[in-house]
């Protein structure tokens, strides 16, 4: 199963992972990254992966 954590000190709320899966990451009205689902399916990891490569602050890590 894959995990997807997110570095709370590195996460600036910039909403990169969530414009790229909304599925997975959401930021909250406080601008809080809230991560809906930290094992993500087969179906979500291209997605996933996506984001842990696109976050500007390198705040995702995916073990797969
Ligand atoms: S892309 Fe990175 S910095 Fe932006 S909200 Fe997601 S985890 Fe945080």
């Amino acid at each position: 199963m894959s995990r997807v954590e997110v570095d709370r000190d590195r996460c600036v709320g910039s909403g990169v992972c969530e414009s790229l899966a909304p599925a997975v990451f959401e930021l909250d009205d406080d601008g809080v990254l809230v991560v809906h689902s930290s094992e993500p399916d087969e179906g979500q990891l291209d997605a996933v992966r996506d984001a842990v490569q696109s976050c500007p602050t390198r705040a995702l890590s995916l073990t797969e």
